[in-house]
C-alpha cells in the first residue's frame, strides 16, 4: 500500500513506507511524475545561460555556498514535521521551498536545480527513504524546483533590489512550488484512497496560502541577510524556529482530531452492545492498526488471554504459560521497559483495564520491527483502554442483570403456588403460568390491568348460587399501609366455570400512603378444601347409615327379649327378619367401607378375583330377582348369549348397585330400563331411569370415594357414597368399565362394560 502524501509548501510526497508493493497504478503515476522532473530540470538547463544568480553573496565562496546550501537543503528536509491525516495519509511540512527559492535567488539556475535536488538526495539516503518515495519526491521536487526557479529569474529584477518585485517574485515562485506538489499530491490520493482531487486541494488550501506567507517572508528575510547583513544570519533561525513550531502545532492539531476519531470510532463500536469478547477483538484490532503494531494483546484477571497476530485479522488464545501472560502484572499506563517487554518485541506499551476501581486485566501492544513507540501514543491508548473498560463493566453488568432476572423468573415460573406482582393502582405486572393454572385466565390477557378488576370478573357468574362468591371477592380486604401483609381467602370461578378456594397472602408496600408493590402469593387450597369436606361428608354420612340400621334392630332385638315369649310367633318371625336384613346391612355397609379402604391401598379386589364365562342376560335376571318389591318399575331388554368373562359375584354386586341406585335416585312411578347389547369386543349392561339426573360437575365425581350429589346434611336418599366408586374399580379390575351420561330432571344411564369371553365368536 502506498503510505501518502503531501501537500502545500514545503510539502514533502511521501510514498510507501511500508513493505507492501505498491499497485500498478503508483508505479505509472511514479513513473510520469520522474519522466516530468527530468524533462523540467533539462528544459531549465537548456534554457538558462548559465550566468549568476541575481543577488551576490560576496563573503563565501563559489564552493563553500554550494556546500553550505547542499546542507541547508538537507537540514529543511530533514526537520520536516509529520501530519497523519486519516489512515493512509501522511504529510510533511518542511522548509525546503523556502531554501530552493533562496538556491535559485543566489545561484544560477543550473546550480540551483544541482544543489537543490543535491540536498534532496542527501536526505532521502540519511533517512533511508525507500527507492520508490525517492523517485516520487524527486521527481515533484525536480518539477516544481525547475518550475519555481525559471519564474523566480523571470520576475526577478535586474537591478537585484529587495522592493515590492522581489517580493512578487517570490510569493509567485513558492505559489508555483505548493501548487505544483498539491497537484501531484492529489493525484496520487485520487489513486490509492478514492479520494477527489479538488478535495484535497479544498483542504489544504487554507495551509498552503498560509505557508506561502510564511516561506516568503522567511526566505525574503535570511536572503537579505545573506547579502547586506551576514552577521545578522542567526537572527534568521528565530522565525525558522517559529514557522516549525507553527507546522508542529498544526500537525498536534491534526493529531488530536485524529485521536478523537478514533475513540469515536470505537465509541461507535461499543454503542453497537457487542459481548466482552468482541469489544476487546474490536479494540485489539483497532490499536493494532493504530500504531502499525506487530501485536496486541489482551490478558485478564479471569485467566483468558488472547493475541492479535502480525496480519491483524487472526486473533488467538495466548497459553497459559506464555511470557504475554506477564504483562498482567502491569498496573500503570506506560511504555514497557526492556525488561517487561515478552520477546521479540522491540518497543511496547501497556495499558491496565481498571473498572469501578477493580483490575480486570491489560491491553498491551509491541513492535517487533517498525518504529518504537513514544509517550505521545500513550494518550491515544488510554482513552481507548479506558472506553473498553466501561464497556466490560457494562457487559458484566448486563449479564449479572440478566441471570439475576432469569433466576427470578425461574422462580416466578416454576413455583406451585401463583404469583402475581402489582404495581401502583394495583396494575398487574407479573401473573404467574401457576397463577394462570389456578384461575384458567392467561397472563397477556390481565398483565396492565387493574387487580380488583381481574378479581371481580373472576368472580361475577351468572348463576344465582355464584352471586355470593362475586360479592365475597368484591369485598376481599385489601392490603392497607397498617396492615400490609395479609392473608385472605377468596373463592373464585374459572372461565370454564370450575370454583376454585383460594388463599391470597398479601405483601404489599406503600409508600407515603399509596401502594407502590403488592407481591400476592396465591395457594390453590381446592384439593385440601374437597379433602376436608370429603371428610366431614364421611362422617355425616357413615354416622347416619350406621344410625339408620340401629334404631329398628334395637328396638326389635329389646322387643324380643323383653316380650318375645308373648308375641305371635308370626310377628316374631317377622321381627327377627328385620334384625337380620338390618344386621346384614349394617355388615354390607362394614364390608363396603373395607373394601373402599383396601382399592386405596393396594387394589386388592384384584387380587381376589375369580373368572368365569358369565351370561349377561343370566346375571341381569339374578340381580333384578333381589329388588321384588320394585318388579313391576323394572323393565328388562336383553340380547340372549352374550357371554362375558368376569367374577359373577362382583359383576352381580355392580349391576344390582346400578339397579339400586336407579330406583332409589328416581321417582317410584317411573320405570328403570336394565338392558343388554354388544359392543365390539365387549358386552354392555345399559341401566336407565327417568330420575333426577346428575349435574355434569358431578358426572366424574360420583365415582369417587363419598361424593354424594345430595348435601349430607339433609340428604332424603341413604347411602354412603361408596358404591359406584366400588364398582368402577370392579369393572375396571376385570377388564371392563363403568361410565355414566345423565340429564339433570330427564334422567342417567350407567354402562357397564365386561369383556366378551374368548371363546364366543363375533356375532
Ligand atoms: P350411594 O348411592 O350410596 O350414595 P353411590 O356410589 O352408589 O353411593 O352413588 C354415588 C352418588 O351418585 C349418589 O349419592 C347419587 O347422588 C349419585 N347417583 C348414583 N346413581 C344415580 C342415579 N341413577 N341417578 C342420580 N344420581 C345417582
Amino acid at each position: 500500500m502506498v503510505d501518502q502524501a503531501a501537500h502545500g509548501t514545503s510539502v514533502d510526497v511521501v510514498v510507501a513506507d511500508d513493505a507492501t508493493p505498491p499497485g500498478r497504478s503508483v508505479q505509472h503515476l511514479v513513473g510520469v511524475t520522474v519522466g516530468l522532473g527530468v524533462t523540467a530540470v533539462a528544459l531549465a538547463f537548456a534554457l538558462s545561460d548559465g550566468g549568476t544568480g541575481a543577488f551576490k553573496i560576496t563573503w563565501l565562496s563559489g564552493v563553500a555556498l554550494a556546500t553550505a546550501l547542499v546542507a541547508l537543503t538537507t537540514t529543511a528536509e530533514l526537520v520536516a514535521v509529520r501530519v497523519r491525516h486519516g489512515d493512509d495519509a501522511v504529510e510533511e511540512l518542511t522548509l525546503l521551498d523556502g531554501v530552493v527559492l533562496l538556491n535559485t535567488l543566489v545561484l544560477p539556475i543550473r546550480g540551483a536545480l544541482l544543489v537543490s535536488l543535491a540536498g534532496l538526495l542527501l536526505a532521502y539516503i540519511l533517512r533511508r527513504r525507500p527507492v520508490l518515495k525517492m523517485l516520487f519526491n524527486l521527481g515533484v521536487y525536480a518539477t516544481a524546483s525547475s518550475a519555481t526557479a525559471a519564474l523566480v529569474t523571470a520576475l526577478t529584477p535586474a537591478s537585484a533590489a529587495f522592493d515590492a518585485h522581489l517580493m512578487a517574485a517570490l510569493v509567485v515562485g513558492s505559489t508555483a512550488f505548493v501548487v505544483i506538489n498539491l497537484a501531484h499530491m492529489s493525484l496520487l490520493l485520487a489513486i490509492i484512497s478514492d479520494v477527489r482531487p479538488w478535495q484535497v486541494v479544498r483542504e489544504d488550501g487554507g495551509l498552503s496560502v498560509l505557508t506561502i506567507m510564511g516561506t516568503t517572508g522567511l526566505t525574503g528575510t535570511v536572503l537579505v541577510l545573506s547579502v547586506s547583513a551576514p552577521a545578522l544570519l542567526p537572527c534568521a533561525v528565530l522565525p525558522a524556529v517559529a514557522l516549525r513550531y507553527a507546522y508542529r502545532a498544526t500537525a498536534e492539531r491534526y493529531e488530536q482530531r485524529r485521536r478523537s476519531g478514533r475513540v469515536l470510532d470505537y465509541s461507535h463500536v461499543l454503542a453497537s452492545g457487542p459481548t466482552g469478547p468482541d469489544a476487546v477483538a474490536a479494540l485489539l484490532r483497532l490499536v493494532h492498526e493504530e500504531f502499525a503494531a506487530s501485536v496486541a494483546v489482551a490478558v485478564f484477571s479471569d485467566g483468558t488471554a488472547v493475541r492479535l497476530g502480525a496480519d491483524g485479522s487472526t486473533l488467538a488464545p495466548i497459553p497459559p504459560h506464555s511470557v504475554e501472560r506477564h504483562l498482567l502484572e502491569i498496573a500503570q499506563l506506560g511504555l514497557l521497559r526492556p525488561a517487561e517487554l515478552p520477546s521479540a518485541w522491540q518497543s511496547g506499551m501497556a495499558a491496565p483495564i481498571v473498572a469501578e476501581g477493580r483490575r480486570m486485566g491489560t491491553i498491551a501492544i509491541g513492535t517487533e520491527n517498525g518504529p518504537k513507540f513514544r509517550v505521545a501514543d500513550l494518550t491515544t491508548l488510554s482513552p481507548l483502554v479506558s472506553a473498553l473498560a466501561v464497556a466490560l463493566q457494562n457487559s458484566e453488568n448486563v449479564m449479572q442483570l440478566v441471570e439475576e432476572t432469569s433466576k427470578l423468573r425461574a422462580v416466578v415460573d416454576q413455583a406451585g403456588d401463583g404469583i402475581v406482582v402489582l404495581g401502583r393502582n394495583s396494575m398487574i405486572q407479573v401473573w404467574s403460568p401457576a397463577m394462570e393454572r389456578i384461575t384458567g385466565v392467561a397472563g397477556a390477557q390481565v398483565i396492565g390491568a387493574r387487580f380488583t378488576d381481574v378479581l371481580n370478573d373472576m368472580s361475577v357468574s351468572n348463576d344465582a348460587a355464584d352471586t355470593d362468591a362475586g360479592r365475597e371477592a368484591q369485598q376481599t380486604p385489601r392490603p392497607t399501609p397498617v396492615a400490609p401483609q395479609i392473608t385472605v381467602d377468596v373463592r373464585l370461578r374459572r372461565p370454564d366455570g370450575e370454583k376454585r378456594s383460594t388463599q391470597f397472602s398479601h405483601a404489599a408496600l406503600f409508600q407515603d400512603g399509596t401502594l407502590v408493590r403488592d407481591v400476592v402469593i396465591v395457594r390453590d387450597l381446592t384439593a385440601e378444601w374437597r379433602v376436608q369436606r370429603m371428610k366431614s361428608d364421611f362422617i355425616a354420612t357413615v354416622s347416619h347409615e350406621l344410625r339408620t340400621p340401629l334404631t329398628p334392630l334395637m328396638g326389635y332385638a329389646s322387643l324380643l327379649r323383653e316380650r318375645g315369649d308373648l308375641i305371635p310367633a308370626d310377628k316374631r318371625q317377622r321381627a327377627l327378619d328385620v334384625i337380620m336384613e338390618r344386621a346384614s346391612h349394617l355388615a354390607r355397609l362394614v364390608e363396603d367401607l373395607l373394601a373402599a379402604s383396601s382399592i386405596d391401598e393396594d387394589e386388592a379386589p384384584m387380587r381376589t378375583l375369580t373368572s368365569a364365562d358369565t351370561d349377561l342376560a343370566a346375571l341381569v335376571s339374578r340381580a333384578v330377582e333381589d329388588f321384588a318389591s320394585a318388579s313391576t318399575r323394572i323393565r328388562i331388554e336383553a340380547i340372549p348369549d352374550v357371554v362375558v368373562t368376569c367374577d359373577p359375584t362382583r359383576a352381580l354386586q355392580v349391576a344390582g348397585n346400578l339397579i339400586s341406585n336407579a330406583l332409589k335416585y328416581s321417582d317410584a312411578d317411573t320405570t328403570v330400563l336394565v338392558a343388554i347389547d354388544r359392543i365390539g369386543p365387549y358386552g354392555r349392561l345399559v341401566v336407565t331411569d327417568h330420575g333426577h339426573g346428575i349435574p355434569t360437575d358431578d358426572i366424574e365425581r360420583i365415582f369417587d370415594k363419598f361424593h354424594r350429589v345430595e348435601d349430607p346434611m339433609i340428604m332424603s336418599t341413604g347411602g354412603t357414597g361408596l358404591g359406584l366408586f366400588i364398582a368402577r374399580h370392579l369393572a375396571r379390575a376385570m377388564k371392563g368399565d363403568l361410565t355414566a351420561e345423565s340429564t339433570l330432571g330427564v334422567g342417567s344411564q350407567f354402562f357397564f362394560t365386561l369383556p366378551i369371553a374368548s371363546q364366543q365368536p363375533e356375532p
